[in-house]
């Protein structure tokens, strides 16, 4: 037998091993981040969307189905963010494990406390968001939360790694809480800083940081902006002037610019994600990025 055949071979009946690994998918890039921190070598991450997606609203494509049929975790962040395409996604995968109450099912959204729970009347009214603003990883104490949740039903569901990934959550706890604090530290600068958003997909960090939210694009979450709202906004900024349009690389930038265009106000792009700017490689990059950004504003 040939020695590059035999190595071939080797190769194959080593192939199961590397296998073994658990499939997670996560709705979005910031959980599947998440997962790998805390699973490390012994998970495979795979998010659904990219920073460049919109995630309230993706096609349930076959590559998609593949993914989901074969999760041994689902992470997402909930509160009817992924209503549009998640639940087609659980029932055409036929994938028990995945589905709600197994441990296999995370939505972040039902292990943190929720900005924003409005009454039913306001989802009839256009707001997407009635179960409250699912946008919680943009503040890192919710990434601790989460961290915490994601290690627990990875020892669950993969007990003889149990140590394992007991011991990588232990060590990004300690790094995240050092990093926090440097942000704090940094972002003490930003307080009360007045913004503009497109979507209201950054109350979380607003809260966090103490930034100053005076008006958003669309006239209620997820309806896209009018010209009549836009003028609204274009009078208010007139009379409390932001110092940013805050944007995420996934949103057309129409709107930002002509208000930005009237108003001199600069469109600042932020990352909102992990892979959103080229800095924001990881959980880390992405909050590192933010603050940078911001911080640039005056700079
Ligand atoms: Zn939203």
């Amino acid at each position: 037998m040939p020695f590059q055949l035999i190595i071939a071979i080797s190769l194959l009946a080593l192939t199961p091993l590397a296998q073994a690994r658990l499939n997670i998918l996560a709705c979005e890039p910031e959980w599947a981040s998440l997962a790998r921190e805390i699973g490390g070598g012994k998970v495979e991450a795979y998010s659904a969307t990219t920073a460049f997606q919109d995630p309230h609203h993706i096609q349930a494509r076959p590559s998609l189905l593949a993914r989901a049929r074969k999760a041994d975790l689902l992470i997402c962040s909930g509160a009817g963010l992924e209503a549009g395409w998640l639940p087609i996604l659980l029932k055409k995968s036929g994938n028990g494990a995945i589905l709600p109450g197994k441990p296999g099912h995370i939505m972040a959204a039902d292990h943190v406390r929720l900005l924003e729970v409005l009454g039913s009347v306001s989802r009839s009214m256009g707001d997407v968001h009635a179960a409250g603003n699912p946008h919680l990883h943009l503040d890192p104490r919710n990434i601790l939360k989460i961290a915490d949740v994601v290690k627990q039903r990875l020892q669950s569901i993969d007990k003889a790694n149990s140590g394992y990934y007991q011991q990588r959550h232990g060590g990004f706890v300690k790094k995240w809480k050092q990093a926090m604090t440097h942000w704090k530290k940094r972002g003490s600068a930003l307080r009360g800083m007045p913004v503009v958003v497109h979507h209201r997909s950054w109350v979380y960090l607003e809260r966090w940081l103490e930034l100053k939210e005076i008006a958003a694009l669309e006239p209620k979450p997820g309806l896209p902006p009018t010209s009549a709202h836009l003028a609204k906004v274009l009078k208010q900024v007139k009379k409390s002037p932001a110092r940013a349009i805050i944007h995420s690389p996934y949103q057309r930038q129409k709107s930002a610019n002509w208000l930005s265009g009237k108003s001199g106000i600069p469109v600042v792009k932020l990352p909102f994600t992990v892979g959103g700017t080229p800095q924001a490689k990881d959980l880390y990059g992405l909050f590192d990025d933010t603050i940078s950004r911001l911080l640039a504003v005056d700079g």
